[in-house]
Formats: structure tokens, C-alpha cells, sequence
């Protein structure tokens, strides 16, 4: 469904398909948005993925907890990262809540990459807007996603 969103790299335990089913419960609207997105699991997928793309200053992100970045370009293409290293000994793999926090991650940054293409929101107004979309979609779709990633628990 989202052909122009392309997954380049997958976090540890979760695959492909199952993150394009997590993106098409966002529905045609988001069928618009073109982007890349990369899932930075360690020093060697940054190295691989995100040191060229970013600048000498992001660098020291690469170690921190969990979050994401999404840069726009005037084209209308994105290119989100979500950086995930230790997230894994933050929240394990059972019960889905590793797989969650990082879909929480992405549905905050493809909504930044929404808000490019389609939304003329102030500056002031985007992280609460993207950060009320993805509450809002985690909630809406939490039976679609827990159903996605029920074999997931198999990992502890
Ligand atoms: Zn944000």
C-alpha cells in the first residue's frame, strides 16, 4: 500500500512486514508521504545508515535511549532514523512492549514527515501534534497491533 515508504533497515525482532502492516493502519492519506526510514540498532548499522545523512553534531546521539529524527527535504522526501540501541534491556521483548515503544517512535516521525507534506503547522506546534497522533494511534489500532506482534513474544 505505502510504496513510496521504503524500509531500509529493520529493528532486531521485528521484521519488515510486520512494520508495513503497522504503517498501513495509518490509512490512503499516508499514502502520500515519500520517505526512507532506517532503524539504527548499534554502532554498526549508524555507521552503515545514519553518519553520512547527519551532521558531526548528531553523533553523540548515537548512544542514547530511544528516539527518532525526521529530516525533510524540500522535494517532500523524508528520511526518518529511529535510533533503538538499548531499548532491548530497557523493555525486553515480551509482551510487545519493545516492538510498541519503537511503533510509537515511527508513527511520531512519519507524522513529522506528514506534517511536511501536508500540514502547515507553526514550529511550536509539531512535536504535540505528532506526539498526540501516535497516542492516539497506538490507542486506536491496539488490538490490529498487539495481533501483529502476538508471535513476537516466542523471543524472550
Ligand atoms: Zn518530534
Amino acid at each position: 500500500m505505502f510504496e513510496k515508504v521504503k524500509i531500509i533497515n529493520c529493528p532486531i525482532y521485528m521484521n519488515k512486514s510486520d512494520i508495513k502492516k503497522c504503517i498501513d493502519l495509518l490509512g490512503k492519506d499516508y499514502t502520500k508521504i515519500k520517505c526512507n526510514i532506517y532503524f539504527i540498532n548499534n554502532e554498526i548499522d549508524f555507521k552503515n545508515y545514519a553518519k553520512d545523512k547527519l551532521e558531526d553534531s548528531y553523533y553523540e546521539y548515537k548512544s542514547g535511549s530511544l528516539h527518532g529524527l525526521c529530516c525533510s527535504e524540500s522535494s517532500g522526501a523524508s528520511t526518518i532514523f529511529v535510533f533503538i540501541k538499548n531499548t532491548i534491556s530497557s523493555y525486553g521483548v515480551e509482551r510487545c512492549y519493545y516492538q510498541k515503544s519503537i511503533l510509537r517512535v515511527l508513527y511520531h516521525e512519519l507524522r513529522h514527515a506528514y506534517q511536511h507534506k501536508e500540514l502547515n503547522l507553526p514550529d511550536y506546534k509539531k512535536e504535540l501534534d505528532a506526539d498526540m497522533f501516535a497516542a492516539k494511534i497506538m490507542q486506536i489500532y491496539d488490538k490490529e497491533i498487539n495481533e501483529i506482534f502476538k508471535n513476537y513474544e516466542l523471543y524472550k
